[in-house]
């Protein structure tokens, strides 16, 4: 049994070298990616309930590997946000989405608001207010057509600090959402004194709003909620027609997800608004 124990024993740290040699491998190659510039911005749009029209886009990050193709963010975000790499990965982020909407725009299409993730170290930084206001000066993006999509997380860790971010943020005309809106831990009284303007119901509770009476009461809750607090609520996730009519008749304002549309590239997003908005 003591043997068994022991090989047990080396196992488990053979398993930690590797996990740990892999973590440093992926590193070097995260920084190679930087370097290379291998990564790209994928753009899904969100829907108005009313309307039907597009009113924007989320932007989400791929890393196009030359071997391995699209990774997706859940990957490598993790370890960039340990490493502190994610700090120039979001600069970039930051930027070419500002960049890509100007083109948007550009093109003729009617303004949109584009949606870009904020990551906890990314926020946390001194100057994350006028990294922003850098950027919107540099790519020539209107602040009303930026959005900050935030966790609840990122919000409680230091609340006052983080709510007079908040305030400078909407008073330069940008607008804050509330990301994987349900999935923290954290207590529904901050609600009251964080200043956003969007709340995003997170795709767990969507996914079987039809048939788990608990996720329908949850939902049914958060959109009664936001509307009596007067913010916008989207939901995340929407794979179904089902989903979507079920979501309209309770009151949802904004829907994104793949019965609209897949996450695309820009060049395949302009042929996407092509063929469904009037240029
Ligand atoms: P998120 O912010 O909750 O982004 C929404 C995720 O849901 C995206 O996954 C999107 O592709 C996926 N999605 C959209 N519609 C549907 C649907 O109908 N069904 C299903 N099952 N999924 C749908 P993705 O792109 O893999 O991103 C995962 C997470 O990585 C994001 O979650 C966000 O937290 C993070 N992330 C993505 N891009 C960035 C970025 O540029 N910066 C930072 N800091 N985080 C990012
Ligand atoms: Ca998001
Ligand atoms: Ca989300
Ligand atoms: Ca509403």
């Amino acid at each position: 049994a003591k043997r068994q124990g022991r090989n047990t024993f080396q196992w488990y740290t053979e398993g930690l070298n590797k996990r740990v040699s892999g973590r440093v491998r992926l590193r070097n190659a995260l920084q190679h990616a930087i370097d290379q510039q291998q990564f790209e911005l994928h753009y899904q749009p969100q829907i108005q309930d009313t309307s039907g029209r597009i009113l924007g886009f989320e932007a989400l990050i791929r890393w196009h590997h030359p071997e391995r193709g699209y990774i997706l963010p859940a990957e490598f975000i993790g370890l960039a946000e340990d490493t502190g790499q994610i700090i120039p990965m979001s600069e970039w982020v930051l930027r070419t989405a500002c960049r890509d909407n100007v083109r948007l725009n550009a093109l003729g299409f009617e303004e949109y608001v584009m949606a870009v993730n904020v990551s906890p170290m990314q926020f946390q930084r001194a100057n994350f207010v006028t990294g922003i206001v850098d950027t919107l000066k540099q790519t020539g993006l209107a602040a009303p057509l930026l959005e900050l999509e935030l966790t609840e997380n990122i919000l409680m860790e230091s609340t006052t600090k983080a709510i007079e971010i908040l305030q400078m943020l909407r008073r330069l005309g940008i607008s804050i959402a509330l990301d994987d809106f349900g999935t923290g831990f954290s207590s529904l009284s901050y609600l009251k004194y964080l200043p956003i303007d969007k709340i995003k119901i997170d795709r767990s509770f969507i996914r079987e709003v039809i048939s788990d009476h608990r996720d329908a009461a949850i939902v049914q809750g958060i959109i009664s909620m936001a509307n009596q607090l007067q913010l916008k609520v989207l939901a995340e996730g929407v794979e179904t027609q089902a989903h979507y009519a079920y979501l309209s008749k309770k009151m949802c304002d904004i829907y994104q997800g793949y019965y609209f549309a897949r996450p695309m590239p820009i060049d395949e997003l302009i042929t996407f608004l092509h063929e469904n908005e009037a240029a």
